[in-house]
């Protein structure tokens, strides 16, 4: 069965290949489609779209947010929306920028930690687009104060590590109600990393659409079981490899981790509007 790919990133956010390498792997990977979902960004789209279009994959708008419940960092996809919508454009400027000081402030914490990185080479490595953890990961690297992002993750910016410094709150609420006034769908993302089965009821009640079942981090039986409260709530049960070409295992989930072509329409109902 042909798969859609609805979760992976690009150099956009933080992940190793371009718009347009993402896409062409895609195609080679015989993926039907793909959502190119970027940490807080949509830049990497029109440069997709174009490739897609070359190289006869569909494209579906995509984003992946960051909210936070409780004081933990829980992820939303967003789908098949409209780019150009000005409130989400707006919000999504805001963010980076809030990412933006937050990497200064894990520098200075990192400097009082002992392991000093610059920002300049956090910058760099973040390309001009949203800057995050993973980049000052590679600053740590590169600087020699680990020997991987793995042991960087570990004992520097995990969520509970020393470096950490978490985003500005957004509820969730309002991150599905933006997605929706953009035309668009909401998907929770991996949500054994972070959060209960009430969540999700209660998501599913402000308009939630969808739930991430096939993820590379959810074990078989884990999967199984979201995919029982997914069915439980109505939600769409949708997959992706969370590709970001740095992680152990990406190779092997690209291709491998989708959402049956034929479940986009009940996800996004009538209106699939791909971008190429
Ligand atoms: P941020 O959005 O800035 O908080 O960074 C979170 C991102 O860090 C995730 O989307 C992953 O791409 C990456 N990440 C989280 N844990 C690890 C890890 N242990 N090793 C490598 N990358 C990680
Ligand atoms: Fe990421
Ligand atoms: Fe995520
Ligand atoms: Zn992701």
């Amino acid at each position: 069965m042909p798969l859609v790919d609805l979760h992976c990133h690009t150099t956009a956010s933080d992940g190793r290949l371009s718009p347009a390498g993402i896409v062409e792997k895609a195609a080679i990977r015989s993926l039907a489609g793909l959502a190119i979902t970027d940490h807080d960004t949509t830049a990497a789209l029109p440069v997709a779209s174009i490739a897609a279009q070359r190289a006869g994959v569909t494209l579906i708008s995509g984003v992946e947010l960051s909210a936070d419940v409780d004081g933990r960092d829980v992820h939303i996809l967003g789908f098949n929306f409209d780019p150009s919508h000005a409130p989400l454009r707006a919000h999504l400027a805001a963010f980076r920028e809030g990412r933006l000081e937050r990497a200064r402030a894990m520098t200075r914490r990192l400097t009082d930690l002992g392991a000093p990185v610059s920002m300049e080479r956090v910058l760099a490595f973040a390309g001009g687009g949203a800057v995050g953890r993973p980049h000052v990961a590679r600053a740590l690297v590169e600087a020699g104060h680990v020997d991987t992002m793995g042991q960087a993750f570990m004992r520097y910016l995990g969520d509970q590590a020393p470096g950490y410094v978490p985003k500005r709150p957004v509820a969730p609420a309002t991150l599905i109600d933006l997605v929706r006034d953009a035309g668009g769908v909401t998907v929770l993302a991996h949500p054994a990393e972070s959060i209960d089965e009430a969540f999700v009821r209660e998501m599913a009640g402000i308009g939630l659409r969808g739930l991430e079942v096939q993820h590379p981090s959810h074990e078989e039986a884990t999967a199984e079981r979201w995919r029982e409260v997914a069915l439980s709530l109505d939600l769409v049960p949708t997959g992706g490899s969370d590709y970001h070409g740095f992680r152990p295992g990406d190779e092997e989930s690209f291709g491998t981790y989708g959402t049956p072509a034929e479940d986009l329409e009940r996800l996004f109902g009538r209106s699939v509007r791909p971008l190429a």
